[in-house]
């Protein structure tokens, strides 16, 4: 899935209901990626072509190393479980609360460690189920097994035409959510930038590829 889908599954999934909260889970749903577009704008900066950098770099063991981390069940997992533990644990040492609790505690740093780590988490679940000949190492370093999905989130051959209209149509459709959810400015304008990448990224790609 494009990582814009990831960031907005973010915050819609564990953003509630604070916008810091939107925004740690709007970050997980990129950090998976990051390493990824690091790698990418440092060999452009050096001077690599795009086709240099996906069809060949892309696939060394550094790059691959790279995207098992960022994708890694096994530190996300831990990090969501261990962060849930610390929540649940709290809410049942405290009285019931007559109220709502106040802002303070609902995004302390467990609730934010939560967000960031589910989400980063979904990512890598949504990824192991829509990537084939490019799957990721979830499991690494324990394992290089990787899992070829039979539905990948571009290849036309593998549904990818499908996918990708239904995740544009989601995509919208929780740009839509948030917008409603959040007043705040900065995030309202972010979210306007995402729903421009729905153009921009196949736009890029149609014209790198194809131009
Ligand atoms: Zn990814």
């Amino acid at each position: 899935m494009n990582t814009q889908s990831h960031v907005l599954m973010g915050a819609a999934f564990f953003g509630r209901p604070l916008p810091r909260l939107a925004w740690a889970g709007a970050a997980g749903g990129i950090l998976p990626d990051l390493p990824m577009y690091t790698i990418v704008a440092v060999l452009g900066l050096l001077g690599y072509s795009v086709s240099d950098i996906f069809d060949r770099l892309y696939w060394e063991p550094w790059w691959q190393i790279a995207n098992a981390i960022g994708h890694n069940f096994l530190l996300w997992g831990a990090l969501t479980i261990g962060s849930a533990l610390v929540i649940v644990r709290r809410r049942a040492g405290q009285p019931p609360a007559p109220s709502p609790a106040p802002d303070s505690e609902t995004a302390g740093a467990a609730a934010l460690v939560f967000a960031f780590s589910a989400s980063a988490l979904l990512h890598s679940l949504i990824d192991f189920l829509t990537h084939r000949a490019d799957a990721h190492m979830h499991l690494w370093p324990l394992s290089d097994w990787r899992f070829r999905s039979p539905v990948s989130y571009w290849d036309p051959d593998y549904y990818g035409n499908w996918f990708g209209l239904f995740e544009a149509a989601l995509g919208v459709a929780l740009i839509v959510v948030l917008f409603r959810r959040y007043r705040a400015l900065p995030l309202r304008a972010g979210l306007l930038v995402v729903l421009g990448l729905y153009v921009a990224v196949p736009a890029f790609f149609y014209l790198t590829h194809h131009g």
